[in-house]
C-alpha cells in the first residue's frame, strides 16, 4: 500500500485571492506529487513500507534524509491544504480559543508569534502551531520538509496547523513579499479544522 496524493477539499481556484490558481496548481500538481511518488519509492521494499505516515516520521531515522525530505514533503502539504478553506478567516472559537488564550494572551499575540516564526525563518521551511498532551499550544518553525513529528527539529508537541514557506508557495504571486503571503493565509484557515486537530492532538 504505497500512499496517494490527497484530492483537494476544493479548486485550486478556490483560495484566490489569497493564494493564486496557478501557484496551487502546480504545488499540488508537481510539488506535492512528486515528493509523494519520491517517498514511495524511497520506502518500497524497506522495513519502513506499510507504516503510517505519522509513525514513519516519529521513529525515522533522521539520516535518512530521502524518507526525511520526501516523507516530510508529504505529510506537511496533506496538513497544509486540510487546514485551508475558501470559508476559512476569521478567528478560532471552542477549546481552541480558549488554549490560544491560555498559552499566547490573546489570538492577536498568536499572530504575531506565528507570522514571526513563518517571516524569519531562513530560506526553505515551514512554521507551525502544535499542541501537548497537556493541552498547552507552542508555535515553532523548521527547516526544509523537517516536521515536529521528527526527532530533534527544535519543536515539539503535535503539529496542527502549518504554513509553507517555501518559494514555490508564493513567489508567482508575492515574489519576495513572503509578509504579505502570511497575512492572506490567515484569511484562509480553517479554525474549525485546526480545532478538530486539537482535540485529537491532545488526546
Ligand atoms: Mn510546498
Amino acid at each position: 500500500m504505497s500512499f496517494q496524493l490527497p484530492d483537494l477539499n476544493y479548486g485550486f481556484d478556490a483560495l484566490e485571492p489569497h493564494i493564486d490558481t496557478r501557484t496551487m496548481q502546480i504545488h499540488h500538481g508537481k510539488h506535492h506529487a512528486g515528493y509523494t511518488s519520491k517517498l514511495n519509492a524511497a520506502i518500497e521494499g524497506t522495513d519502513l513500507e506499510g507504516k503510517d505516515i505519522e509513525s514513519l516520521l516519529s521513529e525515522l531515522d533522521m539520516s535518512n534524509n530521502a524518507v526525511r525530505n520526501n516523507g516530510g514533503g508529504y505529510y506537511n502539504h496533506c496538513l497544509f491544504w486540510e487546514v485551508m478553506s475558501p470559508n476559512g478567516g476569521g478567528s478560532p472559537s471552542g477549546e481552541l480559543h480558549d488554549a490560544i488564550l491560555s498559552s499566547f494572551g490573546s489570538f492577536e499575540d498568536f499572530k504575531s508569534k506565528f507570522s514571526a516564526a513563518a517571516g524569519t525563518r531562513f530560506g526553505s521551511g515551514w512554521a507551525w502551531l502544535c499542541a501537548k498532551k497537556d493541552g498547552s499550544l507552542e508555535v515553532c518553525s523548521t527547516a526544509n520538509q523537517d516536521n515536529p513529528l521528527m526527532e530533534g527539529v527544535g519543536c515539539d508537541g503535535h503539529p496542527i496547523l502549518g504554513i509553507d514557506v517555501w518559494e514555490h508557495a508564493y513567489y508567482l504571486n508575492y515574489q519576495n513579499k513572503r509578509p504579505d503571503y502570511v497575512n492572506a493565509f490567515f484569511n484562509v484557515v480553517d479554525w474549525s479544522k485546526v480545532e478538530e486537530n486539537f482535540i485529537r492532538a491532545r488526546g
